[in-house]
């Protein structure tokens, strides 16, 4: 191992190492032996344990000043703390008179990411399992509120069969970690780091740390360190036409705005497969990709952050559902029954196939029913009015407290009705007639009396005379009753608006790209059901959830609201085989309790469906050759 597996090496060190140690050594109990490797903190070294005569890494600090000193303890309390399997446990940490402080770690034998980057990208398959193991360490950092803050290539080790570990927890931010704000930023600061990374932010976000695997993953993948904050990175089209789908998979890792991006590294790396799928092909050859079948869980976002809010029953199938696959031969047993139940499958099918990856998951289906409620704007309607004068004292209270009869049922529609606002009415004097209660007729203009010409027909000829007749609309009265008041006088004013409920669903799933969506939900079983409020932050730490709320609530105004909302999660489980058959990399999918089997034709058998065909279309010949015969005959 050439470099250590507590710290980076990005800076060479500023302060005197405190202490000498070196082979031959003894700290504590640890006789120390080849010195393997340094970094910014730390002086690592081989050694055995004396009493147990066991084999292990010591890493001795060797710079001096308080910051120093805290975050190597730092380092090693994190790493005793968070046990993960690509975490790389502390065995022990001390204090040594003679050389200082120390920290004791299991004798793995593993590079760098750095130095595979030395040569050059990754092959895919080996840098989306790099990712996917960080990614696991770093959600399980997350959910016990550590931040990251460093990783990088320099605080990656991958081991010769492509199992990565997470280190360099001396940045970490956790609530109760040293305050580390006084570190120099430009010292610190690498190309993975998110733009809105800052040593005194005391209450980082986990976003930061999707960031900096992001931009890990772009390195591994172009074999180019990213171009630095701000900068957007080039498509991995540019390097490999094939790598394109993932560009959005990094693109929303890499976000400047920490919202955007993916809630948790498993949501990520879900969709890192997904878009990834068909290009992951297990390479022969190569040392490091040829780790063997390996059974892997990869939780669900909604797992890790609502899981209590989902049946235990579920999560526990599914899990020992998995179990059994991982285990053993659970795959290669599965495939194999699967294929004796039916002629055309092909025989044995568990043996004929090379199994390079297994991994399981759950897929959620999210149905969202929400309860609109629409109340417009007031409008001032009026109406004739003859009673005595109105004009309440009272306030006319706000339109969304005013109580409305609503069905019983929840969920129902209510077509649009119109509600008059209490305390809104108030009288007034009709302004048409100003309360004479009529107004003079428009006609005649209150003569009573119109003057018309009419053609006269002499024995001499045709002329025309004036006649006076009475106003046919105002029947000679001159005036006629007020039309705006209907004669009353009055008007009575008030503020009416108009009800609306209506309900609608809303749908949204998981990354399921690539998958047979209908086989996946038909097996779904609920899950999670009941009311939620749409507001609760709770409900958007899920991206689909996010997403699905985001768009229900889009239709929200100041008129309409969200009066109620239920959210029913259906689950199913799935997992997914990579293997090879006849030199080619190919996928099947084993779906949902009832163990569905979903794939390619290399499921089947080729040549026995050739043989039942035949066999059908002899026996169809044979029919039409008996029918036509006894027709003729
Ligand atoms: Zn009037
Ligand atoms: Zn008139």
């Amino acid at each position: 191992m050439k470099g250590s597996a507590m710290a980076s090496s990005r800076q060479p060190a500023k302060a005197a190492a405190s202490s000498a140690a070196g082979e031959g050594a003894e700290i504590k109990n640890y006789q120390l032996g080849e010195r393997i490797g340094q970094d910014e903190l730390a002086m690592a070294y081989s050694a055995r344990h004396q009493t147990l005569d066991r084999e292990v890494h010591v890493h001795v600090l060797r710079r001096s000043g308080w910051i120093a000193v805290s975050r190597f303890q730092l380092a090693a309390k994190l790493a005793a703390r968070v046990q993960h399997p690509h975490i790389v446990p502390v065995l022990d940490a001390g204090h040594d008179e003679r050389y200082g402080y120390y920290l004791v770690t299991p004798p793995i034998k593993a590079e760098p990411l750095q130095t595979l980057l030395d040569q050059g990208p990754l092959a895919p398959p080996l840098a989306i399992r790099i990712f996917a193991h960080i990614g696991q360490a770093l959600d399980e950092l997350h959910r016990q509120q550590i931040i990251h803050r460093d990783v990088q290539p320099q605080t990656i080790l991958v081991q010769a069969d492509g199992k990565a570990y997470l280190t360099g927890f001396s940045l970490a931010a956790t609530p109760d970690g040293p305050d580390l704000s006084q570190l120099d930023e430009a010292d610190y600061l690498t190309p993975y780091a998110a733009p809105e990374q800052t040593f005194e932010d005391r209450t980082p976000e986990a976003s930061l740390d999707i960031y900096a695997l992001g931009a890990v993953l772009y390195h591994m993948l172009t074999g180019d360190v990213p171009p630095g904050t701000g900068i957007e990175p080039a498509s991995l089209a540019v390097r490999n036409p094939e790598l394109a789908p993932a560009d959005r998979v990094l693109r929303r890792m890499m976000a400047p705005q920490p919202h955007l991006r993916y809630p948790s590294a498993a949501q990520a790396a879900a969709a890192l497969r997904g878009a990834l799928r068909s290009v992951v092909e297990p390479s022969g050859g190569d040392a490091l990709s040829e780790a063997g079948t390996e059974g892997q869980w990869l939780e669900n976002p909604l797992e890790i952050v609502l899981r209590s809010r989902l049946t235990a029953d579920f999560l526990s199938r599914t899990q020992q559902r998995a179990n059994q696959l991982h285990n053993g031969e659970g795959v290669r047993r599965l495939l194999d029954s699967w294929s004796g139940n039916n002629p055309v499958r092909r025989r044995q099918l568990g043996q004929a196939i090379r199994i390079d990856q297994v991994v399981s998951y759950n897929i959620y289906f999210y149905d969202l029913k929400v309860l609109y409620e629409t109340r417009t704007y007031p409008e001032t309607r009026e109406r004739p009015f003859s009673g005595s004068r109105v004009s309440s004292r009272k306030q006319a209270p706000d339109r969304w407290q005013i109580d409305v009869p609503v069905p019983e049922e929840p969920f129902a529609d209510v077509p649009p009705t119109e509600v008059a606002v209490p305390n809104s009415e108030k009288s007034s004097v009709c302004p048409r007639c100003k309360g004479e209660t009529r107004i003079t007729c428009a006609r005649c203009q209150g003569r009573g009396t119109l003057d018309i010409k009419r053609a006269v027909k002499t024995p001499t000829g045709t002329h025309s005379e004036l006649q006076t007749v009475d106003c046919p609309d105002c029947g000679g009265q001159a005036l006629l009753p007020c039309d705006r008041c209907d004669g009353q006088g009055n008007l009575l004013e008030s503020s009416v608006f108009q009800f609306i409920r209506r309900g609608r669903l809303w749908q949204n799933t998981d990354d399921i790209e690539g998958l047979p969506q209908r086989t996946i939900e038909e097996r779904s079983e609920p899950v999670s059901s009941g009311p939620i409020d749409v507001h609760d932050p709770m409900w958007h730490a899920v991206q689909p959830l996010h997403e699905l709320i985001e768009e229900a609530t889009k239709s929200v105004s100041e008129e309409t609201r969200i009066v109620a909302a239920e959210l029913t999660i259906r689950g199913t489980p799935v997992t997914e085989v990579d293997y090879t058959f006849r030199n080619k990399p190919r996928t099947l999918a084993i779906i949902g309790f009832d163990d569905n089997v979903r794939g390619d034709l290399s499921l089947f058998d080729s040549e026995r469906i050739l043989i039942i065909a035949l066999a059908l279309l002899l026996v169809v010949l044979l029919v039409a050759v008996v029918y036509f015969g006894v027709v003729r005959g």
